[in-house]
């Protein structure tokens, strides 16, 4: 397996992805859509490297292990080395800014979360983080942004980052306080209400854009 590259404006970016560090429960009508209590801190988990796929290409789920769920998610490529930074330092590392789906085998989650064992198997599989190209971060407010998922023509997804429950600051911050985060890694920030199965033939749209408006990112693809 070749290492995943991210993009950012287009260019190769010099380090290729390390890990995928994902936020569980991050915005409170999503908790709700799933009947979970919301955390009292910040709920991490790690996806390897090896499940980032390019989100433009033709999508491949798993097959034969019950639904997979797109979860659509603004991530945060980052820049430099972030070690016990402060909310401020830690933003300031955010080198790009992207769209992301966290799929999910969402029956096989819920089994292993009643079992109490870790995400993995539902959430780590090859191909288990298709990912967009980055745009710089630089001037952009992380708060102030607007992330949709049409699917087959139908808003599914509609979330802002205003609605986030730790912002990105915090949460990078929080997150280095657990372990280093290395250019090249990115941080997945949670998911917004409206999450849902994928099926063989479905044609997605994920947008991002600054305050109302949904014009900084879009990119089309579809289910194989
Ligand atoms: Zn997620």
């Amino acid at each position: 397996m070749t290492p995943f590259i991210p993009r950012l404006d287009g260019d190769a970016f010099p380090t290729p992805l390390g890990k995928i560090v994902c936020v569980g429960r991050n915005y409170a009508a999503h908790a709700a859509e799933l009947n979970n209590p919301l955390p009292d801190a910040p709920l991490l988990f790690i996806k390897p490297a090896t499940a980032a796929v390019p989100l433009d290409q033709p999508l491949r789920l798993p097959a034969g292990q019950g639904p997979v769920h797109h979860e659509l998610e603004l991530a945060l490529l980052i820049g430099r080395e972030i070690k016990e930074a402060t909310p401020a330092e830690a933003l300031a590392t955010v080198a790009g800014i992207g769209l992301a789906l966290d799929l999910t085998l969402r029956d096989l989650q819920a089994q292993l979360k009643k079992e109490g064992h870790p995400w993995e198997r539902a959430k780590a599989f090859d191909g288990a983080y298709p990912v967009s190209g980055f745009i710089a971060a630089r001037g952009i407010d992380l708060q102030d942004l607007r992330l949709q998922l049409w699917r087959n023509g139908q808003l599914q997804q509609d979330g802002h980052t205003g609605q986030m429950l730790w912002p990105a600051a915090v949460l990078l911050s929080e997150i280095s306080h657990c372990f280093s985060l290395l250019p090249g890694d990115i941080v997945s920030t949670g998911t917004p209400a409206g999450v849902g199965p994928l099926v063989s033939g479905d044609r997605l749209e994920l947008r991002l854009g600054h305050g109302e408006a949904v014009d900084l990112l879009r990119v089309g693809t579809g289910v194989v």
